[in-house]
């Protein structure tokens, strides 16, 4: 259970209840925090969804983008749904694969309670929804790290059969620069599911507003121009769903998953543990063998002990990481035990802790060159802006419906990520085994006495 002053409540037994089995199409829009509601505002389709509930939802820890997805779709925070990062760990690795694959869910998925009632699932873009055993028509996000030509085979392989004729289709449209683009593409797709198939229930991601950020800063022209993209991307799902004869009929939602901070440095922890001696590199300067790795998730580092680790490894790695918090040189301002993060977060994983990083330190895998690239030295290309930090200590992400179930011009004050998927469920009367979240019920319209 992720913890928050949260005011969502269960539900109670005279909540409204939809009326019938509405549709559901919901947006992800990466990296949208409620700072950029103001703006947002100004932008005609997001404040079409805008003028209905809203409030700020609390990220669950780590607050990076495939955890908070998955508690999107399940309710649940990462010990119940096991996507604990963004990668998998793969030791040595320069560039991991993430996870990618909806099989790596340990809890049932909003898609598989749809499934098992009938309606019908669609999903674009959406992590963790590679392989969907669920999904009717997915068509995940997912690439191949060697570089951007095979990407379309991995993304025809991920893609649900019926997906595959929309990868098809719409190939043309993924951009293809110094890395994919998918917004484009992603949006054309949703819009040809909508007009062809008319799901009950539709995910999409997109990714422009976090691209942006991380690449130019939080809050720059870049970000402005990604969010009026995105806004035409929405008023196109909008549209569609108009001239298909379903926009009254259908519940919208856009969430977000995680705000940013600055990154004021990038810290090589593997750098450390090679110095150590607890990473071992043979002669071509790759990892032979390992005690302790650090996998990079953001602002905080997972720290993963070999399976094969003796006490006296462990000790000795505790130790250290101990030194590392104590020395102002070390940018490690606190180690969290595994325990306290499954007490306090619901976060569990195969490491035996977190490290925080002090404020703007970004975890790189990573484990040649030095330890530390400041954001002035003459050599940084890295990040401007990430996450992954713990969830209380940033501005929040947002969640905000509008439709035929929902009370216009409500604004809450906080729900955390696992709720929106809770609301989600109750919008489509469907129920969750277990769940960490509760729905929204602020946003809920009161059907009109009779
Ligand atoms: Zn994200």
């Amino acid at each position: 259970m992720s913890p928050s002053d949260q005011t969502a409540q269960p539900v109670a037994p005279d909540a409204p209840a939809p009326r019938s089995h509405r549709r559901l199409v919901v947006i992800s829009v990466d990296a949208m925090s409620v700072v950029d509601v103001p703006f947002a505002r100004t932008l005609p389709n997001f404040a079409r969804i805008l003028a209905g509930g809203w409030g700020s939802a609390e990220a669950i820890y780590p607050t990076v983008t495939y955890p908070n997805h998955t508690s999107q779709t399940t309710a649940r925070t990462v010990d119940g749904h096991g996507i604990y990062a963004n990668e998998q760990v793969q030791v040595g690795e320069r560039r991991p694969d993430w996870f990618w694959d909806a099989r790596d869910i340990t809890c049932p998925t909003i898609f598989d309670l749809a499934a098992h009632k009938g309606l019908t699932s669609a999903s674009v873009g959406w992590p963790v929804t590679g392989w969907s055993p669920s999904i009717d028509i997915a068509v995940p996000e997912i690439w191949d790290t060697a570089g951007l030509e095979p990407t379309l085979a991995v993304l025809r392989e991920a893609a649900s059969p019926r997906g595959r004729s929309y990868v098809d289709r719409h190939a043309g449209e993924i951009g293809w620069d110094t890395k994919h683009r998918f917004g484009r593409f992603n949006t054309s797709v949703a819009v040809d599911m909508i007009r062809t198939d008319q799901p009950d229930v539709l995910f999409v991601h997109l990714v422009d507003v976090d691209s942006a950020r991380h690449s130019t800063g939080r809050f720059t022209d870049e970000v402005r121009e990604a969010f009026e993209r995105v806004d035409g991307w929405i008023g196109e799902i909008l549209d569609a769903l108009t001239e298909s004869g379903v926009s009254e009929d259908t519940n919208v939602a856009i969430v977000s998953d995680h705000g940013h901070v600055e990154v004021g440095r990038c810290f090589r922890a593997n750098h450390l543990l090679v110095q150590e001696g607890l990473v071992r590199l043979d002669e071509d300067g790759q990892v032979a063998s390992w005690d302790a790795w650090v996998h990079g998730c953001g602002l905080t580092g997972q720290l993963h002990l070999n399976p094969a680790a003796d006490d006296s490894t462990r000790e000795r790695v505790l130790a250290l990481i101990e030194e590392w918090v104590q020395d102002p040189e070390i940018p490690v301002e606190a180690f969290h035990p595994l325990a306290d993060m499954r007490e306090d977060y619901g976060y569990d994983g195969p490491f035996i802790g977190i490290l925080e990083g002090t404020s703007g330190t970004n975890f790189q895998n990573l484990w040649d060159g030095r330890s530390l690239y400041g954001r002035f030295d003459p050599d940084y290309t890295f990040l401007l802006s990430q996450h992954g930090h713990l969830p209380e200590q940033d501005i929040q992400a947002v969640f905000a419906m509008a439709g035929p179930d929902i009370e216009p011009g409500v604004k809450f004050s906080r729900c955390t990520v696992p709720d929106e998927a809770a609301t989600f469920a109750h919008l489509l009367g469907l129920e969750f085994p277990e769940a960490d979240g509760t729905p929204v019920t602020q946003i809920l319209r009161v059907p009109a006495q009779v």
